[in-house]
C-alpha cells in the first residue's frame, strides 16, 4: 500500500489516522508518510522513498536509528523478559546514570512518558509545598495533563483558559500562564501570587515553539523569585535533557549563572533512546514525599520497564563518550549555518539557532523570543519549504513551531545534501 492508501485506511480506524496529532500533517497539509523502517540518519516510507531524518522520533534518536550497541542491549533485555512488575537492577543503574550526569538530582523516579513525568512532578511540587498554584509559559509544552493544557487569561488577575475540550475551567483555575522571556510580567506575578505558587515549570530552551532560549536575565530572575517566595523551579528537560548537553540545558545555565540549579527536573525522549521511558527527579527531601515514603501518590505498571531501561542505559553510555556532544554540536551548527547561507543567497529572510543536537530556523529577520513572535513568522513560506524539502528527501518537522534534531549518525555528506536541497527549495 502507498502512503495515501495507508492514510485512508488509518483514518477509518484511528481518529485522524494518527496516534499523536502532529503526525497528521495538518499544519503543513498533504499526506503523512508512513514509515516502514529506519537506519542511521535515514527513514524509508511505505513507498520505499528514503528521507534524511531531522525529527529523530521528536528527539530520542540521538544516535540515529538502529545503533548496534543499543540494538544488542534491547535484544538481550527482551530475551530476559518484557516486564515483571517487580524491581530490577537496571532501574537502579539508570537512576544512578541520570544522577551522575545531573548534579541537581539526588533521587529520580522512572515513568513511561514525558506527559506522565511532568504531571507527576507537578503533583509532587504541590504536595511538597502545600500550595495550589502553578506557573507555566505560553508556547511551552509539558505533555497533556489537564492542568497544563492552558492558555493565558486576560491579565495577571485572571487564570488560564483550557486549550482542550474536556478540561473543566476549575481544573486550570490554579494555572497561571505567562509570556516567555517577559521579566516584568514574571516579577508582577510573584508580587501578586508569590506565597501561593507551588512551582514554575519551564522549558529552559523551548522546543515546542521551534527553538527559543530562555534569556539569562529571565532565568536569573526566575531562580531568584522562586527562591525568595519558596516556589519550586521545575525544569522540563524532556526535550533538552541529554540532547543539548550531557548535563541538560541546566548545565548550560549553571555555567553562566553562579550556583544555578533547578529544584526539580523532568526527563524523557533521549533517556529512553526510542523506548517509552521518562523520569522526574530532584533533591531527596522533595523526592521522599512520594509514595511509598510520603503522602504524594504516583505509580505505574510499566514504570522502569526492563527493555526500556536497557535501551536508555545503552544510549546514555554512547552519548557519554568523550567528545560526543562537541561533534554533535559542530554538525548541528554546520547544518544551521548552511541553511542560513542558502537563505541569504536566495534573498529569503531566515534566522536560526542550535545547541548540541537540537536546532531551529525561522522565516524571519530575527530570532523570536516568545510564542507570539514565533507564530508571527512566515507560515506560508515555511509550509512551502517543508514540502519542497520533503520532495527532495529531507524530512523536517511538519510544523513551524517544532524544533529539529540532528543525530550522531548524520554524516557530513547528509548535511551537505540537506543544504543543497535547501538551496534548490529556497530558489523555487
Ligand atoms: C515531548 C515533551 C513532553 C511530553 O512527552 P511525551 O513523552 O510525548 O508525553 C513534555 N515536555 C516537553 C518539553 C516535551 O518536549
Amino acid at each position: 500500500m502507498n502512503n495515501a492508501e495507508l492514510f485512508a485506511r488509518a483514518q477509518r480506524v484511528i481518529p485522524g489516522g494518527v496516534n499523536s496529532p502532529v503526525r497528521a500533517f495538518r499544519a503543513v497539509g498533504g499526506t503523512p508518510r508512513f514509515i516502514a523502517r529506519a537506519q542511521g540518519p535515514y527513514m524509508w516510507d511505505a513507498e520505499g522513498r528514503r528521507y534524511i531524518d531531522y525529527i529523530g522520533s521528536w528527539g530520542p534518536m540521538i544516535l540515529g536509528h538502529g545503533h548496534p550497541a543499543v540494538l544488542e542491549a534491547v535484544q538481550k533485555a527482551a530475551a530476559d523478559g518484557f516486564s515483571f512488575g517487580a524491581p530490577t537492577e537496571r532501574e537502579v543503574e539508570l537512576a544512578e546514570a541520570i544522577i551522575a550526569r545531573v548534579p541537581s538530582i539526588e533521587q529520580v523516579r522512572l515513568v513511561s512518558s514525558g506527559t506522565e513525568a511532568a504531571m507527576s512532578a507537578l503533583r509532587l511540587a504541590r504536595g511538597a509545598t502545600g500550595r495550589p498554584m502553578i506557573v507555566k509559559f505560553e508556547g511551552c509544552y509539558h505533555g497533556h495533563a489537564d492542568a497544563l493544557l492552558v492558555k493565558a487569561g486576560s491579565g495577571l488577575a485572571t487564570f488560564g483558559h483550557p486549550t482542550s475540550a474536556g478540561v473543566p475551567a476549575e481544573v486550570v483555575q490554579h494555572t497561571l500562564v505567562l509570556e516567555y522571556n517577559n521579566l516584568a510580567q514574571l516579577d508582577e506575578a510573584f508580587k501578586v501570587h508569590g506565597d501561593r505558587i507551588a512551582c514554575v515549570m519551564v522549558e529552559p530552551i523551548a522546543g515546542n515553539m521551534n527553538f527559543v532560549r530562555a534569556s539569562l536575565p529571565f532565568m536569573s530572575l526566575l531562580r531568584e523569585l522562586c527562591t525568595k517566595h519558596g516556589a519550586l523551579l521545575v525544569f522540563d528537560e524532556v526535550m533538552t535533557g541529554f540532547r543539548v548537553a550531557l548535563g541538560g540545558a541546566q548545565s548550560l545555565y549553571a555555567e553562566q549563572i553562579r550556583g544555578f540549579a533547578p529544584d526539580m527536573s523532568v526527563f524523557g525522549k533521549v533517556i529512553g533512546g526510542g523506548m517509552p521511558l521518562a523520569a522526574f527527579g530532584g533533591p531527596k527531601r522533595i523526592m521522599e514525599q512520594l509514595a511509598p515514603l510520603g503522602p504524594v501518590y504516583q505509580a505505574g505498571t510499566l514504570s522502569g520497564n526492563p527493555v526500556a531501561t536497557a535501551c536508555g542505559l545503552a544510549t546514555l553510555a554512547e552519548i557519554s563518550k568523550p567528545g560526543f556532544f562537541d561533534a554533535l554540536a559542530a554538525k548541528t551548527q554546520s547544518l544551521v549555518q548552511g541553511l542560513l547561507a542558502a537563505a541569504r543567497d536566495a534573498g529569503v529572510p531566515m534566522a536560526g539557532d542550535s545547541e548540541g543536537g537540537m536546532f531551529g530556523f525561522f522565516f524571519a529577520d530575527h530570532l523570536p523570543q516568545n510564542y507570539a513572535a514565533v507564530m508571527a513568522t512566515d507560515k506560508e513560506r515555511f509550509n512551502r519549504f517543508f514540502h519542497a524539502m520533503l520532495e527532495r528527501g529531507v524530512y523536517l518537522a511538519p510544523a513551524l513551531y517544532e524544533a529539529g534534531f540532528v543525530s550522531a549518525a548524520h554524516g557530513d555528506d547528509d548535511i551537505a545534501a540537506t543544504v543543497a536541497a535547501a538551496r534548490e527549495a529556497l530558489r523555487a
